[in-house]
């Protein structure tokens, strides 16, 4: 496969309409590897009405089992070109190989699901008081556009644009401007597997133009977008005009409990990938521990041996469980909040350096004595940074928690199932793992309470969303 370096309309590669271009840069070398052609307002409108026309003019009303068969067919190719994504995905973010890999293969598992979820999902009927027959229907939207982030590229992008696509939409797909490679691959695959033309435009492009023009676009239904509280706002905002249906999945500050009576050893030694994988730049990240008092110093001891057996480096190599962050301006973001820290009183544990001369690195980094009104403990870093503090009192630490206007993830460390229950019911957040980091299940709603978003990706919540509720009563 090649690499990408135009948008996908109507089932073909082509230029954009202004002949605008970008760059992209490898965040591992700090080279521009490629260019690519980036989008305009016109070609917003060519993509929106080429996939109103591709939905009116047949992917509504195709059969459901017609759609099952291109949804598998479009998972099995993705499996073919399982490594071409993967090495998109470490070009253009510096993501490293392995996780890579398995982000290719979520992808493919995500499209599976969706191909089944099609005869699994409909409406019921209902035994109205009145007598007669009722009963209600999912149907399309029509255009859907899917606005995804820079994170995890190819998976956020496959969980928008296979439940939508299932429940009979079609989709302009905007990737961010630093990650469209894998986007664009996935535009291309799903046509070679017998998606109809316009059913998936891929426009890469700014978020400014070719974002507000989708979001500000008559014919598009609904808007999906993942990425920072403040775009989702804005959006919100935009979307109010037309009562525009909105799901947002945007930021988070996830705390990580652990009790004493844990297996805080297996904790320590987990938690530091729960919030350092990915560099960090991950929404659902753990990256406020609260840590019960008599295990505190143990736990943290072990945490910094742990994090300081991170590999950290190039990305293409299958061992290293680190790559640079994404751009220079997100490292100086990061290191903005660390100086910050310094600044506050905070200690650094480990970390807080630069490792290579060359690329965005940034060392893991373990901050101590943090206060409660502290930017690191209440801000999301998206950088490889983590606050861990002592707790005394279950209640206080969960005012805590809960005072943050974040509400996306978190995880339990506990042996006890009653105070598992009790604390899982009270943290205000919509994903949550006990004695575990798991966060994304395909088969589960993923989403945030609070700032952190509004709607469920991911299970059959997702079909829900993209997806109006009618109902019809007939009269006997
Ligand atoms: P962002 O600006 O929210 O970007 C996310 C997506 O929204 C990108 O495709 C972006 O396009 C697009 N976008 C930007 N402005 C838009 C607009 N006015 N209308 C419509 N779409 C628009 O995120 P970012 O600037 O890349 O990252 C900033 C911070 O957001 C991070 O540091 C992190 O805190 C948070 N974030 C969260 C997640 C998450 O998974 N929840 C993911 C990424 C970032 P362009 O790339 O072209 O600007
Ligand atoms: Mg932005």
């Amino acid at each position: 496969m090649k690499l990408p370096g135009q948008l996908f309309v109507d089932g073909a590669y082509r230029d954009s309409a202004g002949g605008g271009r970008s760059s992209l840069i490898n965040p591992a070398t700090e080279e521009v590897f490629t260019t690519l052609a980036a989008a305009n307002a016109a070609d917003v409108q060519a993509a929106v009405e080429s996939a109103q026309r591709a939905w009116e003019g047949g992917w509504r009303d195709l059969a459901p089992g017609k759609r099952t068969e291109i949804l598998f067919k479009i998972a099995r190719l993705l499996r073919d070109y399982a490594e071409h994504i993967a090495e998109f995905e470490v070009l253009q973010i510096g993501k490293p190989i392995s996780d890579a890999r398995d982000e290719a293969g979520l992808g493919a598992r995500v499209f599976e699901y969706y191909a089944g979820a099609v005869s699994q999902f409909g409406g019921q009927t209902l035994p109205v008081a009145r007598g007669g027959f009722d009963f209600t229907l999912r149907q399309s939207m029509g255009v859907v556009a899917a606005i995804v982030p820079w994170n995890f590229p190819f998976p956020i992008a496959c969980w928008k644009v296979a439940p939508a696509l299932a429940a009979g939409n079609c989709v302009v797909l905007k990737p961010a401007s630093l990650s469209p490679l894998t986007a664009l691959a996935l535009g291309e695959i799903a046509h070679a597997a017998g998606l109809p033309p316009g059913v998936l435009q891929v426009l890469p492009g700014s978020g400014s133009v070719v974002g507000d023009a989708l979001v500000t676009h008559p014919l598009i239904r609904k808007v999906s977008f993942t990425g920072s509280t403040e775009v989702g706002r804005h959006i919100m905002g935009l979307a109010a005009r037309d009562i525009k249906r909105v799901s947002l999945e945007l930021g988070g500050k996830s705390p990580n409990i652990v009790f004493a009576d844990a297996d805080w050893q297996k904790a320590a030694e987990t938690s530091p990938m729960s919030v350092f994988a990915n560099t960090g730049q991950d929404c659902c990240a753990r990256s406020r521990v609260y840590v019960e008092r008599s295990v505190f110093q143990p736990f943290v001891e072990r945490f910094v041996a742990a994090t300081r057996k991170l590999v950290v480096g190039d990305p293409t190599h299958a061992e290293t469980q680190l790559g640079p962050l994404v751009s220079a301006g997100q490292r100086d973001t990061v290191e903005a909040f660390l100086a910050d820290a310094r600044r506050t009183g905070a200690t650094v544990a480990t970390g807080g350096g630069r490792p290579h001369a060359k690329g965005y690195y940034l060392e893991p980094t373990v901050l101590l004595n943090v206060g409660p009104g502290d930017r690191c403990w209440r801000e999301e870093i998206f950088g490889p940074v983590v606050a861990i503090t002592p707790f005394d009192d279950e209640a206080a630490m969960l005012r805590d928690v809960n005072a943050s206007p974040f509400g996306l993830s978190g995880s339990i460390w506990t042996q006890s199932l009653s105070r598992a229950l009790r604390v899982a019911r009270a943290v205000q957040s919509g994903v949550l793992s006990v004695n575990s980091h798991s966060s994304v299940h395909v088969e589960a709603p993923f989403g945030g309470f609070k700032s952190s978003g509004l709607g469920r990706d991911l299970g059959m919540s997702a079909m829900e969303g993209y997806t109006e509720l009618k109902n019809v009563y007939v009269a006997e």
